[in-house]
């Protein structure tokens, strides 16, 4: 334990977390040190610390989960502490102790505190004999094991794996004809997953409530809680929101959960922030008999600000102050509780695709401001969300006097915030904070799981005024300025008969899924915007100024009353153009027909410019311009057939553009 005060730390983490942390340590005037992975060389957490150090390739195995790294980095930047944030190894006994080893400060539990607690079975042997209630069950390895075991604690029960940590490796059985091949796959699955096939079987509560508990302990035999956190909104065992304090807890049975809580960790001889979870029966009454201890995470929770928000502390703070050795700032009694506070996690995630994690550049990162209401973003607007990572983009935090009031701030919040690249979760948190049980103070773990088709969206129609909207607006910019704008593209097709070919389908990317649009446009030198059909009808223009449009760098974000629709027009550089950017040729996208030829040799066309027509299966891809250039051949005329890859315009760059 370092007895002078931390005056430097490298942040071993990244995202949102790390940004939170590197504030509060550059708000106590610490020298701050970042680490990053390739894929993070320009992201937020960098640009916020003093000093970078890169210690590997994207995949977290090779650079966020490498101690000896993390460990050199520190000595090298010569830095006294090294924070874990959460997830990633913040839960590793290794790193505390190589710190230790090191002689770095490791701003968390003892070692030996993270090993007690780190698998879920030896935790709650151990609090169990401190008295604490925890959840009726037994561990082993194999069906016959357990099997006596699952018939005296009934069914439904649950399966999890004694290492398992984020919601995963937990199944529920619910007769007994399917507890030996739920067993078998639940240990295959810990054993790949979690390098560990042990499991755990426990009864499984009835309408559970998740209610967790905020602990500190100083290295002076002090220790207080922070109060309750509730968050059973859950989907899969995950978190999607949490508040503080419950609603409905009774204040007998906080101070029961407290001192379970802080009995728990002194069980395990703990230091620093923690969180003791809990279920409770979510069909009674809150009582002081009726919870039980599940797991107790050993970092700070994600979660962690709603506590901040209603004890006005600053959790970091106070794990700098621990971990440098003083005393907590406040006695157990000091601690108070002031109104009420709600966060949402905003991931980059596709609600209506079974919430796969979602990629790409955040063309519009919008996250609102105002009083009550913070934010914990881990990017920017322009940044890149990628495929290594937690895709949490950033959380909502809303606090009020009252808990109708946060929850008001927070769904004004979640209304206002604007994202387009990834798809997001933006609409599903906006249904789930709008839902009946969420806004009564009335909900558990299966509430979102009861529900999620609707919640999800699943299903939803794209909005058609928004689309016809943003479908007017693409065509806007991508009009070439050499037809003038106003007119439609065949106006200047001098002398080519288009015949029945006025239907132009446009491919274009929907809400992030390849989909199309079909164009009519009206008789040449009439003027006036083309029909718009999606999947066969046609869409009709909405209330006027219903809608914000938003240029993204693909295309445009749609932002209606009730909906938004994203689109994207494949960009005229990329796809058949970005061969064609090397060799000056523009080629079939597919095998098709050439319906028509816009441009003769010794033109001078501008980027985007439409060049040519093809035809396949009853679709028409319009050919552009990747750059501005003259073309210099055409071995395209119409009614061709073509070979996908054939080479059909030859442009020469202009030496200026
Ligand atoms: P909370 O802090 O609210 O309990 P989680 O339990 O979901 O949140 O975990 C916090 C972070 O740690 C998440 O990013 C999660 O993915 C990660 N995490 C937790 N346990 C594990 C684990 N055993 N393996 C991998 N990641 C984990
Ligand atoms: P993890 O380490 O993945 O966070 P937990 O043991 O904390 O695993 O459980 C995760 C979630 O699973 C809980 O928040 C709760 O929703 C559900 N759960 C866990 N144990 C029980 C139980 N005995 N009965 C009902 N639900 C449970
Ligand atoms: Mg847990």
């Amino acid at each position: 334990m370092a007895s002078r005060p931390i005056t430097s730390v490298l942040v071993a983490n990244r995202g949102e977390i790390a940004v939170r942390i590197l504030r509060t340590a550059r708000r106590l005037g610490l020298r701050t040190v970042a680490v990053h992975s390739e894929a993070d060389r320009d992201a937020l957490h960098v640009a916020l610390a003093d000093e970078a150090v890169a210690i590997g390739p994207a995949p977290a195995a090779e650079s966020y989960l490498r101690i000896d790294r993390i460990v050199e980095a520190a000595v090298r930047a010569g830095v006294h502490a090294v924070h874990p944030g959460y997830g990633f190894l913040s839960e590793h006994p290794g790193l505390a102790e190589a710190c230790a080893a090191a002689g770095l400060v490791f701003v968390g539990p003892p070692a030996s505190a993270i090993r007690a607690m780190g698998l879920k079975d030896r935790a709650k042997a151990i609090v169990a004999a401190s008295g604490v209630p925890v959840v009726p069950g037994c561990e082993g390895e194999t069906a016959a094991e357990l099997g006596a075991e699952a018939d005296a604690l009934g069914y439904p029960l649950l399966i999890k794996a004694v290492a398992g940590g984020g919601g995963r490796g937990i199944r529920r059985v619910d007769a007994p004809e399917d507890f030996a091949a739920a067993c078998e796959a639940a240990g295959r699955e810990a054993e790949s997953a979690f390098g560990n096939g042990r499991l755990l079987i426990e009864r499984c509560v009835p309408s559970p409530s998740h209610i967790e508990i905020q602990v500190f302990c100083d290295a002076h035999g002090n220790a207080v809680h922070l109060f309750e956190r509730e968050c059973s909104l859950q989907r899969r065992h995950q978190k999607v929101v949490e508040e503080a304090p419950a609603p409905g807890m009774p204040e007998a049975v906080r101070q029961a959960m407290g001192r379970a809580a802080i009995e728990a960790a002194r069980a395990v001889g703990y230091v620093g922030a923690g969180t003791v979870e809990f279920i409770a029966e979510g069909d009674r009454a809150l009582a002081p008999d009726a919870f039980w201890f599940m797991e107790m995470n050993t970092r700070l929770q994600v979660e962690h600000p709603v506590t901040e928000a209603i004890t006005g502390l600053d959790l970091v703070e106070w794990q700098f102050r621990v971990a440098s050795g003083e005393p907590l700032p406040l006695a157990q009694d000091a601690v108070a509780m002031r109104g009420h506070a709600v966060e949402a996690r905003l991931y980059a995630e596709d609600p209506a695709a079974g919430f796969l994690p979602s990629t790409g550049r955040l063309h519009v990162l919008r996250l609102p401001e105002g009083e009550g209401l913070r934010v914990d973003a881990g990017f920017r607007e322009g940044d890149t969300v990628g495929p290594f990572y937690d895709p949490l983009i950033a959380k909502l935090i809303a606090h009020g006097p009252s808990r109708a009031e946060a929850v008001a701030r927070l769904r004004a919040a979640l209304a206002d915030a604007r994202v387009a690249g990834p798809r997001t979760n933006l609409g599903f948190l906006r249904r789930l904070t709008a839902c009946e049980a969420f806004r009564a103070g009335r909900y558990d773990t299966q509430t979102i799981a009861r529900d999620e088709d609707a919640l999800a969206g699943t299903g939803a129609a794209i909005d058609p005024a928004c689309l016809r909207r943003g479908v007017l607006a693409l065509l806007e910019r991508d009009r070439p300025p050499a037809t003038g704008g106003a007119a439609s593209p065949w106006d200047r097709v001098d002398g080519f008969q288009l015949g029945a070919a006025r239907r132009q389908v446009w491919p274009l990317r929907i809400d992030g899924r390849p989909d199309a649009v079909t164009l009519v446009w009206p008789e040449p030198g009439t003027g006036g915007d083309p029909e718009i059909h999606h999947r066969g009808a046609a869409l009709r223009a909405g209330e006027p100024g219903a809608a914000e449009v938003i240029a993204t760098d693909l295309g445009v974000l749609v932002l209606g009353a009730d909906g938004q629709v994203c689109l994207e027009a494949p960009d005229p550089a990329e796809g058949a153009g970005e061969r064609s950017e090397a060799d000056g040729a523009v080629t079939a996208p597919m095998h098709g027909r050439i319906v028509a030829v816009l441009v003769a040799p010794g033109d001078r066309v501008v980027r985007g410019q439409r060049l040519g027509i093809v035809e396949a299966m009853k679709m028409e891809h319009t050919l552009t311009a990747p750059y501005e250039g003259t073309v210099a051949a055409v071995d395209a005329r119409p009614g061709l057939q073509v070979a996908e890859g054939a080479s059909l315009f030859t442009l020469t760059r202009e030496a200026s553009a």
